[in-house]
């Protein structure tokens, strides 16, 4: 018996500003993880895309921004993981720090794994030991699904690229 959907509420709902519940399964009590997409005006400005995985946020610096189409592919570097509470953090950091300049939340919602393997769905943890994910994100401007994979470009970080990919319709 397939469970019912929660898509269409979440969907019309940004979490990080409404707080109505996100509606977890009593079953399970697992809600949607969260992402975000800073835009942090450093040295070089990028956009710092972080995705609720295992407590943490795992994160890339995606230098041109999430990409806007679907097949375009934007170089995302690995960059050390943040804890959940970054989520909502938007300031300056002083200069002489790591990180200098100014942080501001550009986007945040909840996501999804929507990545199979052999006719399974992978979780966001499965899907980045494999180095590649699949992620459908409800955000405000970051709607629709994001493929994150590994290269093996070098790098003193891991070079990842962020693919904007179909929307994969379940049945
Ligand atoms: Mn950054």
């Amino acid at each position: 018996m397939s469970k019912l959907s929660l898509d269409i509420y979440r969907k019309k709902r940004d979490f990080s500003k409404t707080t109505e519940p996100s509606g977890s399964r009593k079953k399970s009590r697992t809600k949607l993880p969260i992402f975000v997409v800073q835009k942090h005006a450093a040295t070089n400005l990028h956009y710092d895309v972080r995705i609720e995985i295992n407590d943490v946020l795992v994160s890339w610096a995606v230098p041109k921004g999430p990409p806007k189409t679907i097949g375009e592919k934007h170089l995302a570097i690995r960059t050390e993981n943040h804890p959940l509470e970054y989520a909502t953090f938007e300031g300056i950091i002083p200069e002489g720090n790591y990180g200098a300049g100014k942080v501001k939340i550009w986007d945040s919602g909840t996501c999804q794994s929507i990545k199979y393997h052999h006719g399974k769905l992978l979780s966001l943890s499965e899907s980045l030991k494999k180095g590649s994910l699949e992620v459908r994100m409800y955000g405000k401007k970051l709607k629709g699904s994001y493929a994150f994979i590994k290269t093996h470009l070098p790098g003193k970080q891991e070079q990842w690229l962020m693919i904007k990919i179909h929307t994969k319709k379940r049945s």
